[in-house]
């Protein structure tokens, strides 16, 4: 009983994990949004993000040129991504070394990949600071902002 409510929480606790990410929030909080639009468009302002997460302070470029290293995860991505496409498009349309079908499959891969950077490009910075920053690891930020914002509403 014990085992199963452990195991419940974990899963809860991973559900919660893939919720945060895929709705791109802080990874401190889970609360704040790490983007500054939900949308990614306008594509200019893609990459907008704030100096530090609205709900806790988390920093959201930890370093200067921290985000240089999403190229790895997005490159995983791509990978994944295709590997999917692969087997939808085998599963669907069917891909045969007899016809054309692997080129079909090959353009409609690149389009998609092409058409979906925008996200990817964006989950890739999600899911590169929830490598580094673990739910609830900086509690303390959150104490230290609020008073912070205290202190200039008074001053
Ligand atoms: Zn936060």
């Amino acid at each position: 009983m014990i085992k199963f409510a452990v195991k419940l929480s974990i899963m809860a606790h991973t559900g919660n994990l893939l919720t945060s990410i895929l709705k791109k929030k802080c990874p401190n909080c889970r609360k704040g949004d790490m983007f500054i639009n939900k949308s990614v468009f306008p594509l200019r302002d893609l990459l907008k993000m704030p100096d530090h997460c609205p709900q806790c302070g988390q920093k959201m470029e930890i370093e200067i040129g921290f985000y240089y290293g999403t190229g790895y995860v997005s490159y995983g991505i791509c990978v994944a991504l295709s590997i999917a496409i692969f087997i939808a498009y085998y599963l669907i349309l069917g891909i045969s070394w007899r016809d054309n079908s692997i080129f079909y499959y090959l353009a409609v891969n690149i389009t998609l990949i092409v058409l979906l950077q925008p996200w990817i490009i964006r989950y890739s910075r999600v899911l590169y600071l929830n490598m580094f920053v673990k739910y609830g690891q900086n509690r303390y930020i959150a104490e230290e902002f609020r008073n912070k914002q205290h202190h200039h509403t008074n001053s």
